[in-house]
Parts: structure tokens; sequence; C-alpha cells
């Protein structure tokens, strides 16, 4: 038997169906936005990763999947989507098009990492960019169209926080106040950290070795070296949120693993999943284009880990996903075979899920398979209802049927449907929607 590769996954249904009704609601909110998708390439040029999130990050250093192909050019599985929108910005001329250009994401990324529950090594992100906008409400819009998302997907429980980086000129004079401040403890932080003192000191602060964490607890956080005009900006933003009634937590350490990042920083944690096992990440990253060639275009944008994300979906989404009512088909003979698809394909294009019997059981052996399947409904169709275009529509809940005529059985079902999914869930309403923060 082959078996999968270490660190990958099988979606199967019913579970698949919660992945793609997140991944619909995320086009609905980010088009209604204004985000249109970008499709990258799934593997890039190895040198894209190294300019881009860093040479000393972890995602750098220890976790891509590079490879040289069979001309020996060093490709690199792609660990993240935002270094791929910027070079897709440049390579393209998207700096032609009216700006902000506003983009989003979706699919999977790869990283070599310790297999654990939330941490693969092909895991799916749901990303969104918006590019040549440098304002805070730029900032106040990407968290916005966040919040909205997660509210859609009937999040009550999850909060945002944030945190400010200052500006890349701000960073040496930070670097040196808590390199001064760690110097006295300096052998007690792990080996990873020893290696990041010279390497990229700001990624101590990312570090999640329990020791480490404590001894930058008391170090000064990074917004208050950032320059004044840093400042103005993020608290520019966090005016911005709280107008919107977006609740939003300063988290003073946060600096995130990716170096391109500026200014504004912040993620999304659940009390579910706990503080290390973030839901999403993003960030402001004015620098990035110009560094990887392009002109100046500042960017923001967040990257939600979409595996993490399915794990931990509110009961009432699951539940409205899972209870998709379904109606059987059940021709009974061999000449209802066609009719019988004909009727699946009626039911189909009215929007309803009508799976048909093909394997040429009789009534009884049909009507079990449709319990099994979970169908409300069956619609049975033999020779004289063929005859006579009609078909007998079976409420299996409560064993009552009914000869309806081809043209009104969409219509018939679906009131049917409807009534059985009402009555399973008590009401067709649920508020769950609205309270992120
Ligand atoms: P972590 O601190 O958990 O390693 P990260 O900072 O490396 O996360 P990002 O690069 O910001 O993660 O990616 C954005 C989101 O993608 C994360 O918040 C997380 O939800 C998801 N993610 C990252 N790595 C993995 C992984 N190996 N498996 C599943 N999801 C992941
Ligand atoms: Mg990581």
């Amino acid at each position: 038997m082959i078996r999968k590769v270490k660190g990958t996954r099988d979606v199967l249904p019913p579970e698949s169906r919660l992945w793609a009704e997140v991944e619909n609601t995320a086009h609905r909110v980010f088009d209604g936005f204004g985000y249109d998708e970008i499709r990258m390439p799934v593997m890039e040029p190895t040198e894209l990763y190294v300019r881009s999130v860093g040479e000393d990050t972890d995602i750098v250093a220890k976790e891509m999947y590079t490879f040289a192909d069979r001309k020996g050019r060093s490709l690199t599985l792609r660990p993240e989507g935002t270094a791929g929108v910027a070079r897709s910005y440049i390579e393209n001329g998207l700096g032609q098009r009216p700006q902000p250009l506003r983009l989003s994401y979706f699919g999977p990324m790869f990283r070599y990492e310790k297999m654990q529950r939330g941490r693969y090594r092909q895991f799916a992100q749901i990303g969104i960019e918006l590019l040549g906008a440098a304002t805070p409400a730029a900032d106040v819009e990407v968290l916005l169209v966040l919040h909205t998302f997660l509210a859609e997907l009937g999040f009550d429980d999850l909060v945002i926080v944030l945190n400010n980086l200052g500006d890349p000129e701000d960073r040496p004079v930070f670097i040196e106040q808590l390199k001064s401040e760690l110097e006295p403890r300096r052998v007690e932080l792990c080996s990873d950290c020893q290696r990041r003192w010279d390497a990229n000191p700001l990624r101590i602060l990312d570090c999640k070795v329990a020791r480490c964490r404590e001894l930058v607890a008391d170090t000064t956080p990074v917004a208050d070296v950032a320059n004044p005009e840093a400042r103005a900006h993020v608290e520019a933003v966090e005016a911005g949120l709280n107008d919107l009634g977006i609740p939003v937590r300063r988290a003073p350490r946060l600096v995130r693993g990716l170096d391109y990042y500026l200014r504004t920083v912040f993620e999304v944690v659940s009390p579910e999943l706990g503080e290390d096992t973030v839901i999403c990440g993003g960030g402001r990253y004015d620098r990035l284009i110009a560094d990887l060639g392009g002109s100046q275009v500042p960017g923001i944008g967040f990257a939600i880990g979409e595996d993490r994300l399915v794990e931990v979906l509110p009961e009432v989404f699951r539940q409205e996903v899972f209870d998709r009512p379904l109606i059987a088909v059940l021709p009974i003979g061999p000449d209802a075979a066609a009719p019988g698809l004909s009727l699946s394909r009626r039911l189909a294009l009215a929007g309803l899920a009508a799976p048909a019997e093909v394997t040429g059981r009789s009534l009884k052996a049909g009507l079990k398979w449709a319990g099994k399947i979970g169908a409300r409904a069956v619609a049975i169709l033999g020779e004289s209802e063929i005859a006579e275009g009609t078909v007998i529509v079976r409420d299996l809940e409560n064993s009552e049927q009914k000869t309806v005529r081809l043209d009104d059985v969409a219509e018939y079902t679906r009131r049917l449907l409807a009534r059985s999914v009402e009555a399973s869930t008590g009401s067709e309403s649920n508020d769950g929607h609205e309270r992120v923060g």
C-alpha cells in the first residue's frame, strides 16, 4: 500500500464541504470589498523567498521545500503567498492598473515542519493583499475585511492582536536596546536564539521556547522605539478600528516570522487553539516590492491558515453545511435509468442535491440506500410515472408521498426539503453572526 507523504492530508467528504463553504464565504466577502483573485504558481525561484521573507527566518532557514529541477535551477514550493504576489505585481506591470490594487489568493503552501495538530507540511492559506495604499485607512480596511469574513463564518470568540514594528530605520535602535536589555541573561537563551543574536535579533521575540519568552517578556516594546510617524500611523489604525467597532488588543512583543513587515502587524488567535496556534497573520510591507526590484509600492495583507480555521469552525456553521438536504432519485427498472438521470439533472440545475441510484437496485433496496446516504426524500420513477410524465416524491421522515408532474417536481421538492430543514434545526434563523474580537 502506498501512503500519503508525511505532513500532507486527505480532506474527505463530508469534511471537504466545510472547506468549500469557507472558500465560498471568503470569495463572497472579499469580492464584496473589491478583491479579485490572483492565481499564482506553487513553485517560484528560491531566490524570491530568500530576498523577501528573509534568509534568517525560520521559513527560509529550515522550512522550505527547495530542489533543483532537471536543468539545475533552484526552485521552491511556495511557503507563503505575499512574495509571489509581489513578484507577479512587478513582472506583470500591475502598477499600471488603477491603484490601489486589491487581490485575494487561495491555495496550498508548503513548509517542512514538525508535524503536530494544526501544523502540516502542506497546508492551505486564504489571503488578501491591498497594494498601492500607504494610509492608515488601508490597514483598517484589511482588518475590516478579515473581521467581516470571520463574523460571516459565525466566530464570536476570536481575538485580533496587533503591534507596531516601526520602520526599518527604527530597527537598529530597537535591536541595540533589546540586546542591551537581554545581555545579562544572554546565555539562558536557546541555541536558535544564540544564532539569531547576530543574524537576526528581532526573531528572538518570535521564539516559541518558553524560557526565551520569559526572558523577552520584560524588554522594551518595539513600538516604544518607533518613529513618531509610524506611531501616528498605527494609532490612527487603532482609532479607525475603534470607530468601526472592531476590537483589537495590543500585543507589544508580536513581531511575526517574516522580515518584510513594518509598522502594523497583527494576528488572530483562538481560545480553543491557544496563543501558539495562530489562525491568521498579516501586516504592512511598504518596502517589499522595491526590495524585489519594483518601484516603491506600499502594501498590506493577511494570510489565514485554512486548516486551523476549519478545525475551530463554529457549530452553527458546521451544522448549516452538514445539514444540506438531499433527495435521492430512484429509477425502477432498466428503462428508467435515463429518465432518472434526466430528473437528477433537472433537480441539480434547480439548486438541489439529487444523486441518482445507478446500480439497478430494487425499490426496497433503493429506499435503504437513500436512508444510508442521509436523504430526506426520494423521487421514485417507475414505468407508469415515466409514461405519464410524473414522479412520486416521498418524504422519508413521515413516509407521506405524492405524485407530482415533472414540471413541478423541483419546486415541490424545494418546499418539502426546506420544511424538513426547519424542523431539524428548530428555526431558519441563527444569530451567531457579527461578533468577532
Ligand atoms: P506559526 O507561528 O504557527 O508557525 P507562522 O507565523 O509561521 O505561524 P504565517 O507565515 O504568518 O505563519 O502564515 C499565516 C498562517 O498560516 C498562520 O497563522 C497559520 O494559520 C497558517 N500556517 C502557517 N504554517 C502552517 C502549517 N505548517 N500548517 C498549518 N497552517 C500553517
Ligand atoms: Mg511558522
